[in-house]
């Protein structure tokens, strides 16, 4: 069994395409070296092996062996000896798992380097400061990383001597210095641990192998995992590479490079980096690095001035990695002596907004095919777009600027904490998290933040990178900020802010506001409309709305919505004067009392029905006869009820019979959907006339042709489908008869209990669509009642009972199950047979591949997600 890869000068064991087993780093930096590009040589040790050594608490014989074998091959290759008092082999052991998790793993870099070798590499360099900055991380890194020592000893070590030698910054530091702080950093070891730091090069790799292996299990690591549902087995692959020094003096640096920009899609060389620095130094934000091209406002600092040849090398090498990966990568470097090495890369992320135009962008350049264009956009991430930005005319006041390093717009309330921001998001409230920097203990405030603020960090600081991922607007390194901990409060620009104080973020510019601005909808021309223009000619799904409302259908139209899949007309009788009339009708007491009033509700119905019909220009819509309990619709403490018999005029004892007679145990299974059509067919009656009456009218009105689809809910039984559609045809009849006028109309039902979706043959028959209610039928298939579900499901998530909530990804091998059993036998009875998806489910990107796999005509789903599904409806389809 093969357990170690080794990558050196134009070879490699391994490909682009062993991922899983070398994980991303190992397997892309065996691409590099496969094709000719200056990777220091090294070697990977497979996820297998991790895998393995997890298990049995120690690393294999065999993977050592090969490890040993791989070490000397790297010799070789280096023309260096790992251990040797000349020419020493200076490796860094770097943790990668099949997906990059930044930052949550570790990673070990000058290792090999002791009392002896540290000067060796000092002769041969002739350069024992920079041998001695070397060592002095080296320590540290092991400590931390292998030991389990606190960070914090060593940074209080390290600023004592920058405050003794009135030096602001690490690589001002002298040689003599460096020498004191190793001293320094041994002694601290030994006095926190009672151990010493080991000295055997060999003693130092074995240990640092298998911490990063356990790095895979640590808390980190598993919180990460389990927000990006990475699966536990994948494991970690660890690569052992020869050293290059970023920080062996002026004519060296270190940097990341995009090859595009990560937060709008432009096509040019982007990034940052630092001379004389080593490896985290970019990502840490210590030191503010500079950028890579020349920028004006900042004449001199730029890469591409101070280091030319470098500069010119990594853009090419840019757009070579750019054509060879066909995707947009984001690129590590180190420049040792002026000879730039490529450390890592991957496919770079970025933002919804630049994620879109890279791809448009190099579909257009034959780069990639459309199709490829469409997947390589994340269909849930176009809802960063879709969400509002601050309102052109607000006024602002900026009290700070920082880098634009995530863009979009939000507001809310300062928090200094990440548990702060936790507990403020479960009660609901929208908070800014406010950090010198962050770090990956950050990622659940971040993950609970609207926004984030930094005072410092680049471009490409921890929390820039992880605040792109999320798609949340962040602002980092705005310099002029003072942040007092202790008191809670934010000192910017002439101002003090606590925490509760609201701020808004303006991520594109970098501007922080003072107070909470308005905000106004986003721009959906240009990139992002070429991108659903693809998508539409893609797809084969229609995508249709759930809409009770003009302003939602008006919404879903402006996203280009194929029609309304299920608009709720209960809704609209919860306001105002019409809950008025709604409680009158309910409290009636005799069949002839209730339809006098629904005569009264009935005008308002069509009219409701008739702007809908406008506005969808001829657009199906479907229309959902009145679904929930009556009581809903009444008040419940004694004290209302009074008040509402006061308005109504009638006797209160009266009401409070009603509300009594019409109380239920369990609500959701009682009396509701096609059931109150049964007990009560009037209501039903009244909606009918109130939908015919209204296409006839809007229909005449615009001249286009209204063909309504009437649809029937809570459904158990064919005989409850052919009861009401009797009705409906008698009463369809009536209306078209009065206006002398024919129109098409559909009548079918919504597939919500597991019994219709056994008998959907039989429903069928009487049946012109069926249409999946996923969120009814969730509950009902796991007997799980939405409303209640939050106390246990989180658990089950949590303890890995399940993986998913199930209300939000459609559970494909149960409720999913019932779907493709109803949709066989529907389409038996009638091949052409209509069937869409109605629940939450339908806007849920993986929800909707399978629905394409069923082969559904229709996903409908809440208006602003009508952009996402176009666009998962096209990925599912290629
Ligand atoms: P992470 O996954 O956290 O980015 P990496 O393994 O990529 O960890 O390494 C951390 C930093 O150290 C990166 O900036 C990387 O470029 C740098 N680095 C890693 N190995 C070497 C090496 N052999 N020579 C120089 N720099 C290195
Ligand atoms: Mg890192
Ligand atoms: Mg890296």
């Amino acid at each position: 069994r093969k357990w170690v890869y080794t990558f050196a000068d134009g070879m490699a064991e391994g490909s682009a395409a062993d991922v899983a087993l070398l994980g991303s780093k190992g397997a892309n930096l065996a691409e590099m070296s496969r094709i000719g590009l200056p990777v220091p040589p090294g070697f990977t040790i497979t996820t297998d092996a991790c895998n393995r050594a997890l298990q049995d608490g120690e690393i294999p014989q065999r993977v050592r062996e090969q490890v040993d074998a791989a070490l000397r091959h790297c010799e070789i290759m280096s023309g260096k000896k790992f251990g040797a008092i000349t020419n020493p082999l200076v490796v860094s052991v770097r943790s990668g798992a099949r997906v990059s998790m930044p930052g949550m793993m570790d990673t070990v870099l000058n290792l090999g380097l002791n009392d002896e070798t540290v000067e060796a590499l000092s002769e041969q360099s002739g350069d024992e400061r920079f041998a001695y900055d070397t060592y002095r991380r080296f320590i540290q890194m092991y400590a931390t990383v292998v030991m389990g020592c606190d960070h914090a000893l060593f940074e209080d070590i390290l600023d004592a001597a920058r405050e003794n030698a009135g030096a602001s910054r690490d690589n001002e530091l002298g040689a003599e210095e460096l020498r004191g702080i190793v001293k320094s950093y041994k002694n601290a070891i030994q006095d926190d641990l009672d151990e010493t730091f080991p000295q055997d090069p060999k003693e130092q790799l074995w240990r640092t192998v298998e911490a990063v292996f356990k790095s895979w299990n640590n808390p980190r690591a598993a919180t990460y995992r389990a927000l990006h549902n990475i699966p536990v087995e994948w494991g970690t692959a660890v690569t052992v590479q020869a050293m290059v020094f970023g920080n062996s003096g002026r004519n060296s640096a270190t940097g990341v490079a995009f090859t595009r920009n990560p937060s709008t899609g432009e096509n040019v060389l982007f990034g940052e980096f630092l001379v004389d620095a080593q490896g985290e130094d970019v990502v840490a934000g210590f030191r503010t690095p500079d950028p890579l091209s020349i920028v004006d406002d900042k004449p001199g600092a730029s890469m591409q001035e101070r280091l030319p040849e470098p500069y010119k090398a990594l853009t090419s090498l840019a757009n070579d990695l750019e054509q060879h990966f066909g995707d947009m990568q984001d690129i590590e470097f180190t420049v040792e002596a002026g000879k730039l090495w490529l450390l890592q890369t991957r496919a770079g992320k970025r933002t919804a907004k630049a994620a879109i135009r890279i791809a448009i962008e190099m579909a257009n350049s034959d780069v990639i095919s459309r199709q490829t264009a469409l997947m390589r956009v994340d269909a849930s991430s176009l809802d960063q777009l879709l969400h509002p930005s601050i309102d052109p005319d607000a006024k602002r006041k900026i009290i700070a600027s920082g880098l634009p390093a995530s863009p979009g717009a939000a507001c809310g309330e300062i928090v200094f904490s990440s548990a702060d921001a936790v507990a403020a998001k479960a009660e609901g409230r929208d908070v800014i998290l406010v950090r010198p920097e962050t770090s990956p203990d950050d990622i659940q405030g971040m993950e609970a933040a609207v926004g984030i603020l930094t005072s410092r960090g680049g471009m490409t600081s921890h929390a820039a990178v992880v605040a792109r991922g999320m798609g949340k607007p962040c602002i980092t390194g705005a310099g002029g900020m003072r942040i007092d901990k202790h008191n809670k409060a934010l000192v910017t620009g002439g101002v003090m802010l606590r925490s509760g104080d609201y701020l808004t973020l303006d991520g594109n510019q970098g501007q922080v506001l003072e107070g909470k601005l308005p905000m106004v909808d986003s721009e959906l021309s240009g990139d992002f409309a070429t991108l659903m223009e693809w998508s539409d000619a893609e797809r084969r799904l229609k995508v249709r709305t759930n809409a009770d409302t003009p302003t939602e259908a008006r919404v879903a139209r402006n996203f280009q919505a194929d029609g309304i899949g299920l608009c709720r007309t209960e809704h609209m009788f919860a306001e105002g004067e019409r809950s008025n009339i709604m409680r009158e009708m309910i409290v009636a007491e005799t069949e002839e009392e209730r339809r006098a009033v629904l005569d009264r509700l009935m005008p308002m119905q069509r009219s409701d029905f008739i702007e809908l019909f406008e506005i969808m220009q001829g657009h199906p819509i479907a229309i959902r006869l009145f679904d929930p309990p009556l009581h809903d619709f009444l008040p419940k403490e004694e004290e209302a009820i009074r008040e509402s018999a006061k308005t109504l005029g009638i006797d209160s004892s009266k009401m409070m019979r009603r509300v009594e007679e019409l109380r239920e145990i369990n609500p959701m299974l009682g009396n509701r959907g096609v059931r109150l059509a049964i007990c009560f067919p009037e209501i039903a009656e009244m909606q009918t006339r109130a939908i015919f009456e209204a296409a006839i009218l809007a229909g005449k009105k615009s001249g286009e042709l209204v063909v309504p689809e009437i649809v029937v809910p809570l459904v158990a039984y064919n005989a409850e489908l052919e009861y009401i559609r009797t009705r409906i045809d008698k009463i369809a009849d009536e209306v078209m008869a009065s206006h002398d006028q024919k129109i098409e109309y559909l009548v079918g039902c919504i597939i919500e209990l597991p019994r219709a979706a056994i008998r959907a043959e039989l429903i069928a028959q009487s049946a012109d669509f069926l249409s999946f209610g996923t969120n009814d039928l969730t509950q009902t298939t796991l007997g799980i009642s939405r409303d209640d579900a939050s106390t246990f499901l989180s658990t089950y998530l949590r303890k890995g009972v399940i993986q998913l909530d199930p209300f939000i990804n459609l559970d494909v091998e149960g409720v999913g199950e019932l779907m493709r059993i109803a949709t066989e036998r529907g389409r038996k009875t009638e091949p052409e047979l209509l069937l869409g998806i109605t629940g939450e489910h339908g806007g849920d990107p993986t929800s909707i591949t399978f629905c394409e796999k069923l082969g559904l005509d229709y996903v409908s789903c809440s208006p602003y997600r009508v952009p996402i599904a176009r666009l998962a409806a096209a990925q599912a389809a290629i």
